[in-house]
């Protein structure tokens, strides 16, 4: 594989010549879509969408410290992160549950960026209690009859398919009669109904299952054993996002301390409001501190060294670290962060808002900060009930 100072130059030189300037903004919505869809597809020609999984279903075939060079240096481009339900959660639980051929039949898909997926957990009575869901699914021949109905689902409107708990056996105890199943979205007994955010987006959905179908072969893990499954899942979705780089947010034109060092002014060379500069450097300090724990959690769980759930302490701790950096930018702010809509504010401070704004549902979705510090202190801390 070459060494890493090599590999990483290389990289280097490839994305120089593959990433066009337009996108090196970070994760922003309103990317050029062509530029886009061309640096998606390059990024696959490559393996470098799932850059650590076997090259066999279209993955990088890196190990953990190329794969993180890889990285770093897309991060130091500023290149929007290629990826989601699908690389993120879906197809590490399938690398480590699914049998050969639900990886042959999902995983090339995930790794080209073809198929999108969304995640089927909350139902309206089954949030924290998600082991409380009820939509039912019944076996019919070779096929799974589907009836209920999920909530939250975020790109439900966009996904082609969906990992979805489903209840198998409603007469057993709750956390033994759930299946984790996939089908498609695209069918007659699927209707996908947007919810609005806080923020003004249209970002997640109700989705109804009125007769939805699956194959029987589409379920990942035994038959009634789902639960498992899911929390393997929930763990891979708080590593790959709480236990990320910290201080990312990636969707505004400017980051926060830029807001904060605009809006602020300096005085001698340093920051000219004294509490707003104290809080600046909390902020950062945070930020370091919290990406360096969760590297090393990372690689302590990877030689088994410490519990999985590790993943909830960084979850926990990012959400309330992107939380205080948009509150700082609104602090500094003041007056011009009101705004909503029309004249009188520019773009990128009607985005702020909207940002702030966004940011109050990262301590919600993947668990909300309680359910986290529950874990934490079950399955990290072994503090008994
Ligand atoms: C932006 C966003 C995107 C989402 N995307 C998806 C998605 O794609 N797919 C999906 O399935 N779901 C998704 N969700 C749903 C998310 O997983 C749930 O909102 C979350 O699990 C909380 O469930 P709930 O909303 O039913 O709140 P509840 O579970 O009703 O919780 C209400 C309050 O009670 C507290 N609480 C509940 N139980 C306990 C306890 N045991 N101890 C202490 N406090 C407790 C909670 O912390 C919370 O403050 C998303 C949510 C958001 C905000």
């Amino acid at each position: 594989m070459g060494s890493i100072e090599d590999f990483r130059s290389e990289a280097h030189d490839w994305i120089e010549a593959n990433l066009p300037s337009e996108l090196r903004v970070g994760n922003r919505k309103d990317l050029p879509k062509e530029l886009l869809g061309a640096w998606i597809q390059a990024m696959a020609s490559r393996g470098w969408v799932a850059p650590e999984w076997p090259t066999e279903y279209g993955g990088g075939g890196l190990d953990r410290s190329h794969a993180a060079a890889l990285r770093a240096e897309l991060k130091a481009f500023r290149a929007p992160v290629v990826g989601g339900f699908g690389t993120q959660m879906l197809g590490p639980t399938l690398l480590e549950l699914g049998t050969d051929a639900q990886k042959e039949e999902f995983l090339p898909g995930i790794c080209k960026h073809e198929t999108k997926w969304c995640q089927g957990y909350s139902e309206p009575g089954a949030g924290s209690d998600l082991a409380s869901l009820q939509t039912r699914a019944v076996l019919e021949g070779d096929e799974y009859v589907i009836t209920g109905q999920k909530i939250w689902t975020t790109g439900a409107d966009r996904a082609d398919w969906i990992f979805c708990l489903v209840r198998t056996d409603p007469e057993a105890p709750k956390h033994e009669g759930i299946s984790f199943i996939l089908f498609p979205m695209d069918q007659p007994g699927v209707e996908v109904s947007p919810l609005r955010l806080i923020d003004g987006s249209e970002d997640f959905s109700q989705v109804f299952f009125n007769g939805a179908r699956a194959k029987a072969s589409h379920v990942i893990g035994p038959v009634n054993g789902g639960w498992t499954v899911a929390k393997r899942l929930l763990q891979h979705e708080r590593t790959t996002d709480g236990g990320s780089e910290g201080g990312i947010t990636g969707a505004q034109k400017e980051t926060y301390a830029d807001v904060v060092k605009r809006e602020v002014g300096f005085d001698n060379g340093v920051l000219a409001d004294p509490v707003l500069r104290q809080r600046l450097a909390s902020q950062e300090q945070e930020a370091a501190a919290l990406s360096l724990t969760m590297r090393r959690a990372r690689e302590e769980a990877r030689a088994g060294q410490t519990a999985r759930d590790i993943g909830s302490l960084g979850k926990y701790r990012w959400a309330n670290m992107v939380k205080g950096e948009q509150d700082l930018a609104m602090l500094a702010l003041g007056a011009h962060g009101l705004g909503w809509e029309g004249p009188g504010f520019e773009d990128t401070q009607l985005e702020r808002t909207r940002a702030w704004l966004s940011t109050r549902s990262d301590s919600i979705w993947g668990g909300t900060n309680e359910v986290q510090l529950n874990v934490i202190a079950k399955r990290v801390l072994h503090i008994p009930e």
